[in-house]
């Protein structure tokens, strides 16, 4: 009764959950880093803008959002019509994949990349054409081999999830250049807030340029608003304008309007996560060299760390200690492990049990 690749798809498998663990192993205190969430939490304005807007819970939200339209078109400075926001960017790669494909058409994507560009075209009935990373990175020649008249989007994650290594300003320049007009290109920048490389592509400056480009950004992970499921895309009005009918009319609740609008105007909040980042990338660097262990430098809060044995048994080594991270088992990368940097006390202490088990090893 159902469609049938429905069979042969496999549901997206998020992180554990912290209270599974907790019961699971008799621990009182347990350290979620396996989902990129922002160990900070969010700006103190999101709970002020949240009580505010409780009293008007039984109204529909604005499904235009139009107060957190006109303050990102600001702070962006885009055209307000050159937005659309989503139940979180998981939201708009449905929309985007429902609008875009349909059997008999492909996505061109990377290989391991964030795994929700595949699951929608599959349930589309489209063709995924994963394109295997080189040393971590897009391969960005290798996709565009793959795109024939028949592709009808490219996904380009941005820093890539989950290897923290990005394509710099010049490769996406070339390769925008060489991607045929009709095919839509999307750059995931789900992690943009906490890029530091002076050559990482200023794709806001290409909107005017390609009619065929679309950015997605979110306020679930440097903003810490992952519970309340709010993204973003932009990109030329006429292409927003197409993709509209396709948005469910309140797919962002009010609840997450008011707080995505607060979270936006704390920028302060935002340069003191991302200096902490950018501190705990030193420390998990520095234990990697001392360490012996092959890592990727990361754009992102988190680091994929190489350990040359199955990442599920540094998983549950850690898991035993109080910290859940990803195992590279689940993100196609078997003998790696994904950290989310969290605060210096969360990344010393996940660092001291790492230190404990290489002992343990080669004692
Ligand atoms: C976390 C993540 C997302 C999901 O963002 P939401 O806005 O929470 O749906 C999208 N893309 C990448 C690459 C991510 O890592």
């Amino acid at each position: 009764m159902l469609k049938s690749q429905l069979r042969h798809i496999l549901p997206y498998k998020p992180g554990k959950r912290i209270e599974d663990v907790q019961q699971e192993l008799g621990l009182t205190h347990v350290e979620k880093l396996a989902s990129n969430e922002n160990p900070f939490g969010s700006s103190p304005r999101v709970q002020a803008a949240i009580t505010n807007v409780i009293n008007g819970l039984s109204y529909y939200p604005d499904g235009y959002a139009t107060a957190l339209r006109e303050a990102l078109s600001d702070h962006l400075g885009v055209q307000p019509e050159q937005l659309i926001f989503g139940n979180g960017t998981d939201e708009l790669i449905h929309l985007f994949s429902r609008a875009m494909l349909y059997p008999g058409k492909n996505a061109v994507m990377a290989t391991p990349t964030f795994p929700n560009y595949k699951r929608n075209a599959l349930i589309e009935g489209a063709e995924a054409r994963e394109v295997p990373l080189k040393d971590g990175r897009h391969d960005l020649e290798g996709m565009l081999r793959e795109v024939d008249e028949n592709t009808g989007l490219i996904w380009i994650c941005n820093p890539n999830n989950p290897t923290g290594v990005y394509v710099t300003a010049d490769e996406f320049s070339a390769f925008m250049a060489r991607v045929p007009e009709q095919v839509i290109v999307v750059v995931d920048e789900a992690y943009r807030e906490y890029v530091t490389a002076a050559d990482f592509p200023e794709t806001l400056q290409m909107i005017d340029q390609y009619p065929n480009l679309i950015i997605t950004r979110t306020f679930s992970k440097a903003y810490g608003l992952a519970g309340l499921r709010i993204g973003y895309g932009i990109a030329q009005d006429a292409l927003i304008h197409q993709l509209e009918p396709a948005r469910e009319p309140f797919n962002v609740s009010s609840v997450a309007q008011a707080a995505a609008l607060a979270a936006l105007s704390d920028q302060a909040f935002i340069a003191r996560t991302v200096e902490e980042n950018n501190k705990g990338k030193q420390q998990y660097y520095a234990f990697c060299e001392e360490a012996g262990l092959a890592y990727y430098p990361t754009e992102g809060n988190f680091i994929l760390i190489e350990f040359g044995i199955s990442g599920d048994r540094i998983f549950d080594y850690l898991q035993r200690r109080g910290y859940i991270v990803r195992s590279g088992v689940q993100l196609g990368v078997p003998t790696a492990v994904r950290i989310t940097i969290g605060s210096a006390e969360q990344n010393s202490g996940v660092i001291r049990c790492l230190k404990e088990f290489l002992n343990d090893e080669t004692s």
